[in-house]
């Protein structure tokens, strides 16, 4: 069997190992061992690289972010750039993503995703491991409603469903089913990308029909959720993850804390768009700082997700600026942490986000170490990247 053997300095998704060693198995693109060198069976006449002055890691994974394919962050291009455009850009962004290391990623909402995760399984074209909710689902008149354009075509344009009262939400997890979605994603409240003043969106009843027809067919639900009404409904609810979290209280915190939910609070996103309105940056300022007090205080499984939509301001291949956004309030170990091992299991991904034995060996090597400095994790300093084994690229 062709086998790879990497020495070197490993992060595990866990913990730092100085003197490693991981053993593939390139047939079946998994990890025959990993360990300490001398604790694991290197086999004779292997491919052996010795990695020095760079780190060994497990493939990184962005827990939220978008398949969009438009230039400008601006809603209405967003609906009506071309789909075959939306396609060919989001190509090249799956293979942007993939060099820079990340080995999986999350989509919470797009047109694209269903089709270019197909893609990407049939082996057709380069990109990582694509979780994938399909289109999100939006009240009328809520988020992903432009209200310029007649509710018709904006409804035909969206990457959201729009659906009202809880049979309208339960036929609309339905269509997510049929379109191939592995998860839904709820607007729970309003957000900052229209301007508009923060108020929670669908009922608690609503909320409850959309997990439990979710629940029904196995799936997750993550949430989007800013203010404190739309954070407890959606808890309430049982959603699996909280999607922002803006305005974090000691309660909800708690309540995550009590329920497992896991918290992905996209800074990235925040420090890439300017706050247009007073309220805006108040709550942005908040987000920055508080919020994420709070979560670390009670320990709530913070995840590492962009938020990026592949636009001017938030390009595909950068995606690792939310975990150095992450470390400035965690460390560099938990934000690591965030954005492998946790990110992982946010993501329902069984056998990837650690260098661990019988997982997928999706690994990426960068050089120096992220844990002395998360700008280790730049694309520049991508050494080399495996996804299921297969060598991704060499520098
Ligand atoms: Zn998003």
């Amino acid at each position: 069997m062709p086998t790879l053997v990497l020495r070197g300095q490993i992060f595990t998704g866990d913990e730092f190992i100085e003197n490693g060693c991981v053993i593939i198995d390139q047939s079946k693109g998994t990890i025959a061992e990993a360990g300490r060198k001398g604790e694991v069976n290197e086999p004779e006449n292997a491919h052996v690289i010795e990695i020095e002055g760079s780190t060994i890691l497990p493939g990184l994974i962005d827990a939220h972010m978008h398949f969009f394919g438009a230039k400008k962050y601006d809603i209405v291009e967003w609906l009506t750039t071309p789909e075959t455009l939306v396609a060919l850009r989001s190509v090249a962004d799956a293979r942007k993503l993939l060099k820079a290391g990340f080995t999986a990623v999350r989509d919470l909402g797009s047109k694209a995703a269903p089709y270019l995760k197909q893609a990407v399984d049939e082996g057709v074209i380069d990109g990582p491991r694509i979780v994938q909710a399909a289109k999100s689902l939006s009240q009328t008149g809520g988020n992903d409603d432009v209200p310029i354009l007649p509710i018709e075509m904006s409804e035909q344009l969206s990457y959201s469903y729009y659906c009202d009262g809880p049979w309208e939400c339960r036929k609309a997890v339905r269509k997510i089913v049929r379109d191939g979605g592995e998860l839904v994603k709820v607007y729970a409240s309003g957000s900052m990308s229209q301007g508009t003043k923060i108020r929670r969106q669908f009922t608690l009843e609503e909320l409850r029909a959309i997990v439990d027809e979710a629940s029904s067919v196995g799936m997750k639900v993550a949430a989007h959720a800013y203010g404190e009404e739309a954070l407890m409904n959606s808890i309430e609810a049982g959603v699996h993850s909280i999607e922002h979290g803006i305005g974090l209280t000691s309660k909800i915190a708690k309540e995550m804390h009590r329920r497992e939910i896991f918290y992905v609070p996209t800074l990235s996103a925040y420090l890439a768009v300017k706050p247009r309105t007073e309220e805006q940056i108040k709550l942005t300022q908040r987000h920055l700082s508080e919020d994420l007090d709070m979560a670390k205080q009670f320990q709530v499984k913070i995840v590492s997700g962009s938020d990026f939509v592949g636009c001017d301001t938030e390009p595909h291949g950068q995606n690792y600026q939310e975990i150095v956004a992450l470390s400035k309030y965690l460390g560099n170990k938990e934000a690591l942490v965030a954005a492998t091992s946790r990110a992982a299991e946010c993501c329902g991904l069984q056998n990837t986000g650690r260098i661990k034995k019988g997982f997928d060996a999706d690994i990426v090597i960068v050089r120096g170490n992220p844990l002395d400095d998360p700008q280790a994790l730049a694309p520049l300093n991508i050494v080399n990247v495996l996804k299921r084994g297969k060598l991704i690229r060499s520098s």
